[in-house]
């Protein structure tokens, strides 16, 4: 489902964080979006959409200072405006990935490129943007690289699908257990952030969702999972949340493959 309006706009903006919407809509949530985090050196753009939108010039108008592009994980609304990039950066996990979400672009396994967009592997550490530091933080569990990159300045993680209202956790092969998603979600614990922006939120989240999160996987049951209806996406998808979808305050949780609940539950 695509809707492309071309014209695109941040829904937050505080002390040199920009939530940029982009355009296309994601069913669900609705829409997907770009964080871009300006430092006196340089920027880091985390994400960029369905590539349908201008994003690498819009960002040269929020910012003078060179921009590192990167992508949380490498799915199509995340990772869709590569092109627009001569340099990309991306979890050396999600590599493999990227052949099947872009069939149509040319991967090129060795030379690490993917049409005329040269590919680098993230690693989790530290990263100068010029009197501000950001932390990038390997969380496996959507996908197995996806990560998430904390702002000291601001306190504020930003999570791309890692953590949100709801998180599909059926996207990863080879299967990653529920357990390992848990310490994912324990590893943002261990920094100090107050808020997060998510991947298809238009503001932040409090610290507060991520034990909501790792309580509704340690209170999971397959019984409690329900039909989770998907078209395109098979009908073995379940469900496992609180509240009653998008909108609703108290929806938590997230989406599950039944046939994988061995691999799921080791
Ligand atoms: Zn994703
Ligand atoms: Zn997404």
């Amino acid at each position: 489902m695509k809707d492309v309006e071309q014209a695109l706009f941040y829904t937050y903006c505080r002390d040199g964080i920009y939530h940029i919407q982009c355009s296309g809509l994601v069913p669900g949530p609705g829409h997907v979006y770009a964080t871009l985090i300006v430092g006196k050196e340089r920027a880091l753009l985390i994400d960029n959409g369905y590539g349908d939108d201008k994003l690498a010039e819009y960002v040269g108008e929020l910012t003078e200072v060179p921009v590192i592009a990167m992508v949380s994980h490498a799915h199509p609304d995340h990772m869709g405006g590569y092109a627009q990039f001569e340099d990309l950066w991306l979890h050396e996990k999600d590599l493999c990935q990227c052949r099947e979400v872009f069939p149509d672009a040319t991967f090129n396994q060795e030379k690490l490129t993917l049409n005329g967009t040269r590919l680098h592997f993230l690693k989790e550490g530290e990263l100068d943007l010029g009197e501000r530091r950001v932390r990038i933080i390997s969380t496996p569990g959507h996908t197995a690289g996806s990560v998430c990159v904390y702002d000291e300045k601001t306190r504020m993680m930003i999570t791309g699908d890692t953590l949100s209202q709801r998180v599909f956790l059926f996207c990863a092969k080879p299967v990653i257990p529920f357990r390992i998603y848990k310490q994912s979600l324990l590893k943002l614990l261990d920094t100090d952030f107050q808020e997060f922006l998510a991947g298809h939120h238009p503001m932040p989240m409090p610290r507060s969702w991520t034990n909501k999160m790792i309580a509704m996987l340690e209170s999971f049951s397959p019984e409690k999972g329900r039909t989770y209806e998907r078209e395109e996406l098979g009908n073995s998808l379940m469900l496992y949340t609180t509240g009653r979808g998008f909108g609703d305050p108290e929806y938590c949780g997230f989406c599950y493959n039944c046939q994988e609940l061995k691999e799921l539950m080791a």
